[in-house]
């Protein structure tokens, strides 16, 4: 390592957010070392970030830092994992100290807010991307599965979808929005809160969970496959924001928030016998999670409904890197 990455790791990387007291030994050597408490599995994700693809030149540094935190933390969340270790693999094109500092800001937000600590990576230089790899402790067999969900459970999304679709097609000028909904939807869009506390609090509730960061559709296609189920979903329910819905038509607001991505909510099934442990579990917090359809024996079948009629199924859902149309 040249004496420039060195510097690089010291000053924007080392000891910044929280230091976990189960980290035997941090950044600085060639691996590092955890301890991970008995009777624990650890979920590990990691996602990429790459510039021109998932970010562009407008998008502050600071926000980069934290989306590639959160949408990794997103994940750990879809489990029912406690966030506790990251390592970051960064190239950067030049040592731009100003860039540095604001994504190493938004990094150590996420990491002091959800309590979990950077303990390595690896720094290259070549053309603006960023992964990180997340790892999260779950008390043995209580992880939650996207293969779980049965005919009759309760479907659930956490909040609001379609904001940061929304705030997408405002970015690449596909539409116009009133300045007070841009900042709002931006703000979804750029700074994504992963949803770690409902994902701990449904260990041993839910019987299926996912987090929604290719739209709500193609997620919980994800469930009904590896469940061999159905859905059947009540649109009128689904949560909507009040720049969605006042800045587009009633049927391209659905559509929205059914198709477009990056929302980082999660989607998840109960029992209906666990239902009421969802209620009681949740009673004293902030998160209010809505119920907007239930699971069907139907295997793979999405059956949508609104205002007490039958909804055509949105053409596109979940963007796809691979696809003839976006290489
Ligand atoms: P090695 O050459 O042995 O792979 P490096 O020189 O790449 O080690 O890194 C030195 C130390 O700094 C290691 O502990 C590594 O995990 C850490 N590190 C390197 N880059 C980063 C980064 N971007 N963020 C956090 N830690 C990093
Ligand atoms: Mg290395």
């Amino acid at each position: 390592m040249s004496r420039g990455e060195f510097n690089l790791i010291d000053a924007y990387f080392l000891k910044r957010g929280s230091e976990r007291r189960d980290i035997v030994l941090g950044i600085g050597d060639d691996c590092a070392l955890v301890q991970a408490p008995a009777d624990h599995e650890i979920a590990v994700t990691t996602d990429t970030m790459v510039a021109g693809v998932h970010f562009d030149e407008k998008t502050p540094a600071r926000a980069i830092g934290h989306k590639i935190a959160a949408v990794n933390l997103s994940d750990l969340a879809a489990m029912g994992a406690e966030p506790s270790w990251l390592s970051l693999a960064i190239t950067l094109p030049q040592q731009d100290d100003e860039w540095l500092a604001e994504f190493a800001a938004g990094l150590h937000e996420i990491c002091r807010y959800y309590q979990c600590s950077l303990i390595g990576g690896d720094t290259t230089r070549g053309p603006l991307s960023v992964t990180i790899t997340a790892q999260g402790l779950i008390p043995k067999g209580r992880a939650l599965l996207r293969s779980g969900a049965k005919a009759g459970d309760w479907i659930y999304v956490s909040d609001k979808l379609g904001d940061a679709g929304l705030a997408l097609a405002a970015e690449q000028d596909q539409i116009g929005l009133d300045d007070r909904h841009y900042q709002a939807v931006l703000e979804r869009l750029h700074y994504p809160r992963p949803q770690v506390a409902l994902g701990l609090a449904l260990r041993g509730i839910a019987s299926a969970a996912i987090d929604i960061s290719d739209g709500l559709l193609a997620d919980l296609r994800h469930i009904l496959k590896a469940s061999q189920v159905g859905a059947k979903l009540t649109l009128d329910e689904l949560p909507l924001s009040l720049a969605l819905t006042e800045s587009l038509t009633a049927d391209a607001a659905l559509t929205t928030a059914l198709t477009a991505g990056d929302d980082y909510e999660l989607c998840f099934t109960v029992p209906d016998e666990r239902q009421g442990m969802l209620e009681t579990a949740l009673l004293h917090t902030a998160i209010k999670p809505v119920c907007i359809g239930r699971i069907t024996a139907a295997s793979e079948q999405v059956e949508l409904w609104f205002e007490e009629k039958p909804w055509d199924t949105p053409e596109a859902s979940g963007f796809d890197h691979f696809k003839d149309s976006n290489r």
